[in-house]
């Protein structure tokens, strides 16, 4: 039977492998028939995960340990949790420690956290930050050419000066 459920992950465990823990548990318990919705946020103390949930309602609210959360405990949690939503009350019911999990896949033994998220692309500020350094270097640069154009110009109109007087001269002295 199709799984029909959806999760409101509030903790920091990869949703994905939460997904999975639901999935699992759900046929575990023959819970297919009805579309569940499980929200998993933290416990304060560090025992064990708690829960609750709707007796024959299809809401699960599941409390999971913020350090490290042991997958069985979790699973045995949820199964407990979810007896309820099928009716059943504690008389009806061994303590969730006891309950058995054959089969229970071995990578959900511990809860995996979210994988870090990648290093965000070379951060904006840090590179904007070297555009400016690249291009105040070209101010820089520039400023340097200007300055040698502008004394080599003024070495040029000195020779065009002194030029220009030798032709003056020249002009108004007598011819010989
Ligand atoms: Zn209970």
């Amino acid at each position: 039977m199709r799984l029909r459920f959806r999760i409101v992950n509030k903790t920091h465990y990869d949703s994905r492998v939460l997904r999975r823990l639901v999935a699992w548990c759900i046929r575990h318990a023959g819970a297919e028939g009805r579309t569940r919705k499980v929200t998993f946020n933290y416990t304060r103390q560090d025992r064990g995960c708690s829960g609750y949930a709707w007796l024959n309602g299809s809401s699960v609210v599941m409390r999971l340990i913020k350090s490290k959360t042991d997958g069985i405990n979790a699973a045995q949690v949820l199964l407990h949790e979810i007896d309820h939503n099928l009716g059943l009350e504690h008389k009806d019911m061994v303590p969730s420690r006891t309950i058995a999990l054959p089969g229970f896949p071995a990578d959900l033994m511990a809860l995996v956290e979210m994988p870090p998220k990648s290093k965000p692309a070379p951060d904006a500020v840090e590179r904007v930050a070297g555009k400016l350094a690249a291009v105040e270097a070209k101010v820089k640069e520039w400023e340097s050419k200007l300055r040698r154009t502008r004394t080599w110009l003024k070495k040029w109109e000195r020779r065009a000066r002194y030029y220009r007087a030798k032709v003056a001269a020249a002009a108004q002295a007598p011819r010989l």
